[in-house]
């Protein structure tokens, strides 16, 4: 029987970051994915900016940046009537301003779906570890205290394969045969609307090159609708919402019908347009209760699916591998004990929560629900939600609380405010070395990082046993972002996360540092 440390159930977005997220920890794995290959339909396109931060932390920013769209292209939200008709209102979302600069390094990113898997999946396929096997359907697995047993078929040859495994991640989407198969239990609304999906080639750039946008939003009486930017040439998403307020079924859109509704959005009777797939699915607002089955872990819409209104769905799910995989990876290598794994859903599952609740509320101020059909705006916080972004606060035996209140915000869906108090993102503060300009967001990598203020050299500690990389960092913008004394030190984890801060020097550096990894570690 094979035998693998984790097996990642499902060749999404979600798995093939947990692949290479995995093996740049050095854990093994084995994805296992039904299909021959990876998307074909653009789902998500949009990667915001804190994803991008991970792709960045793991060698892979530029390619994507590469698969996808320059910013020039997605500036704007336009609300229109039809395409070639009375513009609503536009609005420059958050994520495309100036000031999206000053708290990352990066800045997000538009790159199709159906662009990005391929991406994803060469950078996994790069790595000296981590397997991917396509055209294999996980088809039942055991567990027991031991480790995961499961069955696997080769979806070609229809033959049969046991296999063996520590930890398996479920990240098989939306309809999670894993999930279903433990009896998770999901809190929310499943079902909330329906649209449909259509993948077109014509060419808009005569209505949209003078105000490029990601998203076009179409509201008129007889259908409200979304050109979704891809190429900003002839390759472009057809979403039809709202179906049932319009009084449309799923059935109704053959090639010919979908062809029609896109020249009446487009406001352009004659529109030569290539209908390229239609894909029907309906929206659901629920997370699994919980996120942690003995040996399983869902992550990406298996454990939560979320309305794409804030495109959180796949972002969410790619931070909940980059959240599990060094914890994996330490329990794997005996650094760690297995209740670390606990803190997977004590971090991610409250979060999902939100999202998914934010998400829907989006939705719900979009008129998107069936029972809805007043035209609609959207709300302020739509694409501005830098605080749901950066602005997560895990509480979890995986973060040495430092006894500092919580930083308060008038608004935590749109507002942001860098804090290093322990369980938020590390702030980013550009710095200098050496004449090159750096982020302290760049000096996150595999292992833990020790950051400590310009007098806090007494602080290297051997990394209390874990792997840890040390920076001594003597800048006042640094010092003011983290609220250390020249003698404090923070703790960041490989996910970018504080565990721990000591605002001071300590008495005894070695023996603060090292009690506050014990209790992180679960030792
Ligand atoms: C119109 C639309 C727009 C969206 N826009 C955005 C956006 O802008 N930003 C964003 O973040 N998200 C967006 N999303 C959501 C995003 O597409 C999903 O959240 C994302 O695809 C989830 O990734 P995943 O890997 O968890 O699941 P999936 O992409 O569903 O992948 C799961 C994989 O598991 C495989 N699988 C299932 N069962 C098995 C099995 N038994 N054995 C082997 N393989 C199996 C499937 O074949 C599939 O390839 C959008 C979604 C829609 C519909």
């Amino acid at each position: 029987m094979k035998s693998v440390p984790v097996l990642i159930v499902g060749g999404g977005p979600v798995g093939l970051a947990a692949s290479f997220l995995l093996s740049r920890q050095g854990v093994d794995s084995l994805l296992v994915e039904r299909h021959p290959g990876t998307a074909i339909h653009p789902k998500a396109r949009g990667i915001n900016a804190r994803t991008m931060e991970v792709f960045r932390q793991h060698g892979v920013e530029a390619a994507v940046r590469a698969a996808g769209l320059a910013p020039r292209h997605t500036g704007l939200i336009v609300w229109a009537r039809t395409l070639a008709g009375e513009e609503i209102e536009r609005r420059v979302p958050w994520r495309a301003g100036a000031q999206s600069a000053a708290v990352s390094p990066v800045r997000n990113c538009l790159c199709a779906q159906d662009d990005l898997e391929p991406v994803l999946r060469a950078h996994a396929e790069k790595q000296p570890l981590g397997q991917l096997r396509f055209n294999a359907e996980l088809e039942s697995f055991d567990q027991d205290d031991r480790g995961v047993i499961a069955a696997v078929v080769d979806t070609t040859t229809g033959q049969r394969e046991e296999i063996c495994a520590q930890y398996m991640i479920a990240a098989d989407g939306a309809q999670s045969r894993v999930r279903r198969a433990l009896g998770v239990a999901m809190l929310g609304q499943e079902d909330v609307y329906d649209s449909v999906n259509i993948l077109i080639n014509a060419d808009l750039r005569p209505w949209t090159a003078d105000r490029p946008a990601a998203l076009y939003f179409i509201e008129n009486p007889r259908l409200r609708a979304t050109f979704l930017t891809i190429n900003a040439h002839d390759r472009w998403g057809f979403l039809v919402n709202s179906l049932e307020a319009y009084g449309y079924t799923a059935d109704y859109f053959t090639p010919e019908h979908s062809t029609e509704l896109v020249r009446y959005a487009a406001g352009v009777p004659d529109l030569p347009v290539k209908v390229l797939g239609v894909a029907p699915w309906t929206a659901s607002a629920h997370v699994a209760e919980q996120y942690r089955h003995g040996r399983v872990f869902l992550a990406g819409d298996a454990a939560h699916e979320m309305p794409p209104t804030g495109g959180f769905g796949l972002n969410t799910g790619v931070q909940d591998v980059h959240n599990l995989a060094w914890k994996l990876a330490l329990v794997l290598k005996g650094l760690a004990h297995d209740a670390l794994l606990d803190s997977y859903h004590a971090e991610r599952q409250p979060l999902g929560r939100i999202i998914t609740e934010q998400s829907l509320t989006n939705a719900i101020s979009m008129g998107r629900l069936a029972s809805d059909n007043r035209a609609a705006g959207a709300r302020p916080e739509y694409l501005n939600e830098q605080g749901m972004i950066f602005g997560a606060s895990y509480v979890s035996s995986a973060v040495v609380p430092d006894g500092s209140p919580p930083t308060p915000v008038a608004n935590p869906v749109t507002d942001y405010v860098p804090s290093a108090r322990p369980g938020g993102r590390a702030p980013h503060v550009w710095l200098e070395r050496n004449n090159d300009k750096l982020s302290t967001v760049d000096l996150v990598g595999n292992g833990f990082v020790l950051l400590a203020g310009a007098k806090g050299k007494a602080w290297r500690a051997n990394g209390a046993g874990l792997p840890m990389h040390f920076h001594v960092i003597a800048d006042k913008a640094f010092a003011d972002a983290y609220e250390l004394s020249d003698g404090g030190a923070v703790l960041v984890r490989p996910d970018g996360y504080v565990a721990w801060r000591s605002a001071t020097m300590a008495a005894d550096p070695k023996a603060a540092l090292g009690a506050a990894v014990h209790a992180m570690l679960g030792q």
